[in-house]
């Protein structure tokens, strides 16, 4: 399907909105920015830009449907993300070509994204049965001791460029089954996917008889986005994007006790021990560091390898390095599609220039490809892990391979970077991995065994620590960023004892 029937049947060929909110309202926004497609550099859309009244009824109107949503009942919440997610379902293959089309993705990562948005909706709707508290030994007699959750009301979502739609279904599931509204700002590079995705979820919300509880905000400047971080009528934040913006809007969250919830940049290695299996571990570095152009959170960058392999691994890799194919990500045969534009093609030349002024050896790659489009090489290279360029997160395909001896300066090289999201062991002695999943080993939120970096299943809780930012989703007991907890003691007897025995009587 062409990109013009393709936006036709999304509606997303008329004048798009610039923000959405309450029944299935959507305002012009003040001004236009324009979105692209990074495969040829053509403007798919333009797009409307909110303005900060526009930011105002948004943030109103999901305040008011977070006050009734929290009176409806948690399985109801979740049999409405079951609905939100059979749409999805028939839309799958239009949602997954947009995500290519926008954002650069291959096929079937495209499809990966939608389906992973079906993925967190099963998880949400099984969740929404089993909110609990615990019930506590109380040491006063005829007293209960309970804990409960609570929404927290209105919740931010402010996503990054390079998973458009998952991410938002990550947060914005969870948080409507557990009573909250959401708004979301997407990527600026983005705005179409989002805008499908929204208009989804927002029919589905007012259908259920509970519009409101979906905002949009689309943007190309930073001032939404600050604002949601003043603001104190979102009571939780959650950040997807880099570190450096990541910092910024979890001080100003902080200034005002508000929550957030930050998955910021990833800088992950993979470790290569020397009885590692080398038919696991190409495929699985290769999907690493060159799927999705090295545009993932948990990208493969860092390549620590044996030193008695190194030399064979370099070559294994550089082989199948030259047989990706490159180009545009709606043909099936393409595994490395674009970088999203101009500036990451830049960033990827500047990083590529100073690991060679730095002494860096290329082993593949190294070059981007001329003509429309911002397409880069696979680009493979021999590193010293101390060097700045290295230790710095670059989004695009390169991977700075490095050798080690003993397995504790392995460990040591994985840790020794700001962030701290993914990593992996290729192993097959069980001291080695569990070495590296001990508390001394990996400090990363992810620590992976004979598989990549790359490619996070929901269920266990995603995030990283350190410059990655400590939060966590798509998950086992991740919900409970999205509620208060409250402590709840009764009193069902006719005294009233004081706990740790304290005496407070009044002498008759
Ligand atoms: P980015 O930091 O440039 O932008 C992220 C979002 O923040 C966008 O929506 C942007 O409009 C918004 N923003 C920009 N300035 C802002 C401000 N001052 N206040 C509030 N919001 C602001 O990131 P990007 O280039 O879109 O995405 C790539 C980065 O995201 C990488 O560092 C990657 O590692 C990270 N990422 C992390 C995860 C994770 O789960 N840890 C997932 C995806 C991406």
């Amino acid at each position: 399907m062409d990109s013009r029937r393709l936006l036709a049947e999304l509606r997303l060929d008329r004048a798009n909105p610039g923000a959405a909110f309450g029944d299935a309202v959507e305002v012009p926004g003040a001004g236009h920015f324009s979105t692209e497609n990074p495969a040829d550099g053509a403007v798919l859309a333009e797009i409307g830009r909110a303005s900060v009244y526009d930011y105002d009824h948004v943030i109103a109107a999901a305040t008011a449907a977070a006050a009734r949503l929290r009176a409806v009942p948690a399985p109801v919440r979740g049999e409405l993300v079951r609905r939100i997610a059979m749409r999805l379902r028939e839309r799958k293959e239009l949602l997954a070509t947009l995500v290519s089309l926008e954002v650069g993705k291959i096929r079937s990562e495209g499809a990966g994204e939608i389906q992973e948005m079906m993925d967190i909706a099963d998880f949400a709707v099984g969740l929404a049965r089993q909110f609990g508290g615990r019930t506590l030994a109380s040491e006063r007699p005829s007293h209960r001791l309970y804990e409960q959750w609570h929404p927290l009301g209105v919740a931010g979502v402010i996503t990054a460029f390079n998973f458009p739609a998952a991410v938002w279904a990550w947060n914005a599931f969870i948080a409507v089954v557990c009573g909250n509204a959401v708004v979301w700002k997407p990527s600026p590079k983005a705005p179409l996917v989002a805008l499908a995705v929204h208009r989804i979820a927002a029919a589905e919300a007012a259908a259920a008889g509970l519009p409101g509880i979906f905002g949009l905000l689309l943007s190309d400047e930073p001032v939404l986005g600050q604002r949601m971080a003043a603001d104190a009528r979102i009571a939780l934040l959650s950040f997807t994007g880099s570190s450096a913006v990541g910092r910024t809007v979890a001080q100003t969250v902080a200034a005002r006790f508000g929550r957030s919830l930050l998955e910021c940049s990833g800088n992950n290695a993979v470790i290569v021990a020397p009885d590692a299996d080398l038919a696991l571990v190409t495929p699985a570095v290769l999907f690493g560091a060159v799927g999705t152009a090295g545009q993932r959170c948990t990208s493969t960058r860092r390549l620590i390898v044996h030193e008695s392999l190194f030399e064979p691994l370099l070559a294994r890799l550089g082989h199948a390095y030259a047989r990706v194919r490159i180009g545009d990500p709606l043909d099936p045969a393409t595994l490395l599609g674009p970088l999203i534009d101009a500036h990451a093609r830049d960033l990827y030349r500047s990083a590529v220039g100073q690991v060679c002024a730095s002494g860096g050896e290329i082993v593949f790659g190294g070059r981007h490809l001329d003509g429309p489009g911002y397409f880069v090489q696979p680009t493979l290279v021999r590193a010293r892990p101390e060097w700045p360029v290295v230790q710095r997160e670059t989004f695009a395909p390169i991977l700075y391979a490095m050798p080690y001896r003993e397995l504790d300066e392995a460990i040591t090289i994985n840790n020794a970077v700001e962030q701290g999201l993914s990593s992996s062991i290729f192993t097959r002695d069980i001291a080695s991995a569990e070495a590296f999943v001990a508390a001394a080993g990996s400090d990363c939120g992810i620590a992976n065994v004979n598989c990549g970096t790359s490619g996070a299943e929901i269920g266990a809780a995603f995030g990283g620590e350190k410059a990655t930012g400590g939060g966590r989703e798509a998950g086992s007991d991740a919900w409970k960023a999205y509620m208060r907890r409250q402590a709840v003691t009764i009193n069902w007897g006719r005294e009233l004892p004081l706990a740790q025995g304290v005496q407070f009587d009044i002498q008759p």
